[in-house]
């Protein structure tokens, strides 16, 4: 039997045949990145290539001297005969399922997806595949997430009550993806948006893409103690209840992420409010997509990997777990650069 199209290596997911790594957690010569989080998107490699999108914010956390190329959805790059593709994973701005075929055999790598269209990122697209490698962060049954849309309205409701009594409102989240989404979803005319430095820099990245984002304050020092009053503020976890956040007091504050779903880590995360907003697919999702795949194997990489391949057997789909060193969602989510998922 030939070898697979792509290897688990102690280095990343390996396509021997072009000799090219997928999001690779040790330093290689040549690495296709799905997106910038950081446990995706490593430093030390020789060459990055990358959907357009993705370029300025792998510069904006890597560095500006790394080597690295973006090029757009759809476009085929042949490396040493083996044709290599980026695909809308919806997961964040930027995000790519990577698409390889040899000898008409075709492999997918999602690297962190979800279905649910966001309204700023390009929305998931399905590719047929012989073997779809996925992450199943949210691979149990117990995960489904509301449409975004009634999320918003509980949040929006949040930040309008909280406003009308002058108090502010301190929402953490991931500072790459999580963070953009909520500012393009939330109703504006609330109050301004003010951003962590984490944020904002990711903001910044986004911007330079070519994405447009509605107006945000970064928060300093000298920011007016009045604007602050009726103001969402979008940080990442690790900086609400800090002496940062010492300046916005009187506030109430949430977090935004798919653990939010489950009664004991809302009770467990301290925050005022939790809402179980996520950018991995949830139960729902991950199982459309393996179906949309049209694949008839399926490797599982992080989350519930071994729950999820054995339900895929038990459904006549040939699946196992490969160990690699991506992470799931954090659950006090969001701290910032180091953060993940
Ligand atoms: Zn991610
Ligand atoms: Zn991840």
């Amino acid at each position: 039997m030939d070898m697979p199209l792509i290897t688990f290596t102690d280095r990343g997911m390996h396509c021997a045949a072009a000799d090219v790594y997928i999001d690779p957690w040790r330093p290689v010569q040549r690495a296709i990145i799905t997106h910038a989080h950081s446990d995706h998107a490593r430093p030390g490699m020789g060459s990055y290539l990358c959907h357009e999108h993705s370029a300025p914010l792998l510069r904006h956390r890597l560095g500006s001297g790394i080597a690295v190329e973006g090029i757009p959805y759809g476009e085929r790059r042949v490396i040493n005969g083996v044709t290599f593709s980026l695909h809308p994973a919806g997961h964040v701005i930027g995000s790519a399922q990577v698409r390889v075929e040899h000898r008409g055999e075709v492999w997918v790598a999602s690297g962190d997806y979800k279905v649910e269209n966001d309204g700023l990122t390009p929305p998931f697209e399905a590719v047929r595949c012989n073997t779809f490698i996925t992450e199943c962060t949210f691979g149990v049954p117990v995960y489904i997430w509301q449409p975004q849309a009634v999320i918003f309205e509980e949040i929006n409701a949040w930040w309008r009550a909280n406003a009308s009594e002058g108090i502010c409102t301190v929402l953490s989240a991931y500072s790459l993806g999580k963070a953009q989404r909520i500012m393009a979803n939330v109703d504006t005319s609330i109050g301004p948006i003010l951003t962590h430095g984490a944020v904002e820099g990711c903001n910044a990245a986004i911007r330079e893409a070519g994405i447009e984002l509605p107006e945000t304050i970064p928060l300093t020092r000298e920011t007016d103690p009045a604007l602050i009053k009726g103001a969402l503020v979008i940080a990442p976890g690790s900086a609400v209840d800090t002496p940062w956040a010492n300046k916005l007091r009187p506030y109430s504050s949430g977090i935004a992420s798919g653990w939010m779903q489950v009664r004991g880590w809302r009770r467990r995360s301290a925050v005022d409010r939790g809402f179980a907003l996520s950018d991995h697919a949830d139960w729902p999702g991950l199982n459309a997509a393996v179906r949309a795949s049209g694949a008839e194997r399926v490797i599982t990489t992080h989350g519930y990997t071994d729950l999820f391949s054995r339900w895929l057997n038990e459904q006549g789909i040939a699946s196992h777990t490969e160990k690699t060193a991506f992470k799931g969602e954090e659950v006090l989510a969001a701290t910032d650069e180091e953060s993940t998922a």
